[in-house]
């Protein structure tokens, strides 16, 4: 059992069924999620037997750091963990002027296909559990020796294809025997699942929600996104309406923009007609080209001028400011070249 995936009831369950007093299980929540122990030998207010007696019973896996990247422009790393069973995951830490923040991965591998983007290349493996994504949050503050203020589910994976450890550790992550992050420090990006959406939106979770959209029509977002062919832009839109109003959150849309596909200006307009009159912010990513596939990015002044046909409109929009361009290449590639290296390196 993955003592860290537990949460309080649970971990008291255990600790009485062994025969042990109530606040034991406090005890080894704190050491587990405030004081990030990574192992049971660390917890030295627990007896010597009990500590035996836990190892026993417990597995505590901590993702160990393979390679670590750091760029010269900006301070951006990025880090490559092993897992227990050997898969490999990719997470990047970024300062801000506004604190430190953490992309994670919430899946090893995706089945999502996007077009664009290189985590889906070769399918899911699986996801991951609450643990190992709390375990990328509580490696990276220990490595980096400061604290993560903010966490975006962003990284590799669909977070919403692996729900439960995804909420899991969410609660987790905010709670205020552990690290105590608030709900507003976290956001979670989606294709557009739409049941699990409509679920999220009824956890009492203070989170942010990012849905992935990349184009104002159904046509031109099944080219780019295949979940598209199962949820349709009007119901995904109601599902982030919905999330607005349970929750006072204001929705995030990111766009990346592809040169050729959605990124014209008239796209820009049908994108300020079909967002008009939400509350809600629009995130522009120049599409970050990858090798297996052929999608380029547009000249910078017509995503400027993309932008500003939204504002015109009235929309919020940003362009993403790129972070570690020289550690860069897309999310997900990093660990896809390190898999390359491993096997043939495996096969030498
Ligand atoms: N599965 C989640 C998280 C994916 S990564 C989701 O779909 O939202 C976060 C964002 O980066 C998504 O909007 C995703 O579509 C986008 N993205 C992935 N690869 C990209 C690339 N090569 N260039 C630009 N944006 C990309």
């Amino acid at each position: 059992m993955d003592i860290r995936s537990l949460n309080k009831e649970e971990l008291t369950a255990e600790l009485l069924s062994m025969g042990e007093k109530k606040f034991r299980a406090g005890q080894i929540f704190r050491w587990l999620h405030r004081d990030l122990a990574d192992s049971f030998a660390e917890m030295t207010n627990l007896s010597l037997a009990l500590r035996e007696k836990l190892s026993e019973k417990f597995s505590l896996e901590v993702p160990q750091a393979v390679q670590v990247l750091t760029s010269q422009i900006d301070g951006t790393k990025k880090f490559l963990f092993d897992l227990a069973d050997g898969n490999v995951i990719e997470s990047v830490w970024m300062r801000y002027h506004h604190g430190n923040s953490v992309c994670i991965s919430s899946q090893v591998g995706c089945r999502m296909g996007c077009a664009f983007c290189a985590s889906t290349l070769d399918g899911l493996v699986r996801g991951l559990t609450p643990a190992e994504m709390l375990g990328q949050v509580y490696q990276i503050q220990k490595l980096t020796g400061e604290r993560v203020d903010s966490v975006v589910v962003m990284g590799s994976g669909e977070p919403l294809d692996n729900y439960d450890s995804l909420v899991r550790f969410i609660r987790l992550l905010t709670d205020p025997e552990g690290q105590d992050l608030s709900g507003r420090a976290i956001t979670v990006s989606t294709c557009g699942l739409v049941p699990q959406m409509y679920r999220l939106a009824d956890e009492g979770l203070s989170i942010t929600l990012a849905l992935s959209l990349h184009a104002s029509c159904d046509e031109t977002r099944v080219r780019l996104m295949p979940v598209a062919k199962r949820y349709k832009l009007d119901e995904v839109l109601a599902a982030c309406d919905n999330y607005f109003e349970k929750t006072g959150r204001r929705v995030s849309y990111e766009y990346s923009l592809v040169h050729g596909v959605n990124d014209t200006l008239a796209e820009a307009k049908a994108l300020a007609g079909l967002l008009g009159g939400r509350n809600c912010h629009v995130n522009l990513i120049p599409v970050n080209p990858i090798k297996e596939r052929n999608f380029t990015r547009g000249p910078r002044e017509e995503t400027l001028a993309f932008k500003n046909m939204l504002e015109k409109y009235g929309i919020n929009a940003t362009i993403r400011r790129e972070m570690g361009r020289d550690i860069d290449g897309a999310c997900g590639q990093l660990r896809r070249s390190y898999m390359e290296k491993g096997s043939e390196e495996r096969r030498r």
